[in-house]
């Protein structure tokens, strides 16, 4: 299988997607830094170009497509603008995703076409101030209410986009649960009684995307609001969540592989065109590996992301261990390259004229957000040693004592 090969269709998708970013985002990426606006512009335009159609499903409105091209539209977009594309990576690969796979009718009724339009942004809560990679530990919880349904209360920190979506998955505790078991999620419009936006997080970069503080107090839950509901005696629906999240980490690794993509052009740009004591900086050797260290990484994070999407065609789930390894190398190959485009520029890699230092601020929140690298290394190293491997034919299985 040639993992980077595109569909006509795909193509086509590309192109436009490339198109509304230069035309559209670019322009207006380092306002939204600057300002820390949210990009309200770029959510018009994204919504004008119908790209918030692309994963929903077309009984809804939507193209019915998957992480693939989740993964192109991702890459164009955030090879401009990563605050402006993450308005895309909620849409595609959070709640609305998990809505359609494993929510009711009555929820897919109500929010899918107006995802799909572009109307609503989908928000998700999962961390809290005393559980961000120990997921488990959350104190968000559902009780019982007498009057029918239940009350949740819950106080979620980092909730990407809070303070403008329409509605937020907020996974919480079922009545008798412990650790892992009873987590389930529920799907609130932000609207009710009882929510408010209680802050937002000053942050280093992505600051054209707010990341909220939401509490829920005391709001009432109906049934058909429910999304998964958590048994108090097992952890099957918190490890469906989890792996679920395999889509927003493939969408993690898209952004962070477009923007590095995006660093490495201004990089061979600026090589091909400055020169230094009369010598074209192109010509020096010790650049030119640079070049090459940095275009070799982002290739193997590309390659390892598109094999973890296409495993999932048509709408499957992105598989957990190749999942793992793209988002952990898309993140650090980001990091690399955004870092080398930065000293391949000298100075003015380090100024506000150039984009670079806004990059590289922006990829280093995607290198925490949706399982941090060392976390994500976890999942990889452990369940190596239980014996797991990846799809690859090069493994033979590990026998385990
Ligand atoms: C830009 C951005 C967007 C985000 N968006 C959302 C969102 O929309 N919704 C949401 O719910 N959350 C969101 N988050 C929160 C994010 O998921 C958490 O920050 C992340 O899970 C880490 O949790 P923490 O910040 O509490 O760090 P901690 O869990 O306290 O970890 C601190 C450090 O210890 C390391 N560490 C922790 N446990 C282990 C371990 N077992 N082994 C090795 N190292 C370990 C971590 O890797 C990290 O380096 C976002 C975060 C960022 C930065």
């Amino acid at each position: 299988m040639d993992l980077l090969a595109e569909t006509d269709d795909q193509q086509a998708l590309r192109r436009l997607a490339r198109d509304v970013a230069e035309r559209s985002l670019e322009p207006t990426a380092r306002h939204w830094d600057e300002t820390e606006e949210f990009p309200h512009a770029s959510w018009k335009a994204l919504r004008e170009a119908d790209l918030f159609t692309v994963t929903v499903g077309e009984r809804y409105g939507g193209m019915g497509m998957g992480d693939v091209e989740s993964t192109i539209v991702l890459e164009e977009l955030a090879r401009v603008d990563v605050s402006s594309s993450i308005m895309c990576q909620l849409n595609f690969n959070g709640p609305p995703r998990a809505i359609e796979h494993l929510g009711n009718d009555i929820l897919k009724e109500r929010w899918l076409p107006r995802v799909a339009s572009g109307e609503v942004l989908f928000c998700i809560g999962i961390t809290e101030p005393d559980a961000g990679s120990a997921a488990n530990l959350m104190r968000a919880s559902l009780t019982e209410d007498p009057t029918g349904g239940y009350r949740l209360n819950a106080y979620k920190n980092y909730v990407t986009g809070g303070h403008v979506a329409a509605a937020c998955l907020v996974w919480c505790r079922f009545p008798g649960g412990n650790g892992a078991k009873g987590i389930g999620a529920v799907v609130v419009d932000l609207e009710k009684d009882g929510v408010s936006v209680a802050g937002t997080h000053e942050k280093m970069g992505l600051r054209g995307c707010t990341e909220a503080e939401l509490a829920f107090d005391d709001v009432h839950i109906d049934d058909e609001e429910i999304l998964l509901r958590g048994e108090p005696d097992d952890a099957e629906a918190f490890k469906t969540l989890l792996s679920h999240l395999n889509h927003e980490r493939c969408g993690n690794a898209a952004m962070c592989v477009g923007a590095a993509q995006g660093a490495l052009e201004h990089a061979i740009r600026y090589l091909n065109e400055r020169t230094v004591a009369g010598r074209p900086l192109a010509g020096l050797q010790g650049l030119q590996w640079k070049i090459a260290d940095m275009a070799t990484q982002l290739e193997s994070a590309r390659l390892l992301l598109y094999r973890a999407v296409k495993a999932a065609d048509p709408h499957g789930t992105p598989p957990a261990l190749e999942t793992a390894m793209a988002k952990s190398a898309a993140n650090l190959a980001a990091k690399f390259v955004c870092d080398e485009a930065i000293q391949i520029h000298g100075g003015y890699g380090f100024s506000r004229e150039y984009p670079l230092e806004r990059i590289y601020r922006d990829i280093r929140g995607l290198c925490i957000g949706a399982g941090t690298v060392e976390v994500t290394k976890n999942y990889v190293g452990s369940n190596l040693l239980k014996g797991r491997t990846t799809a690859s034919p090069g493994w033979k299985k590990p026998v385990i004592p």
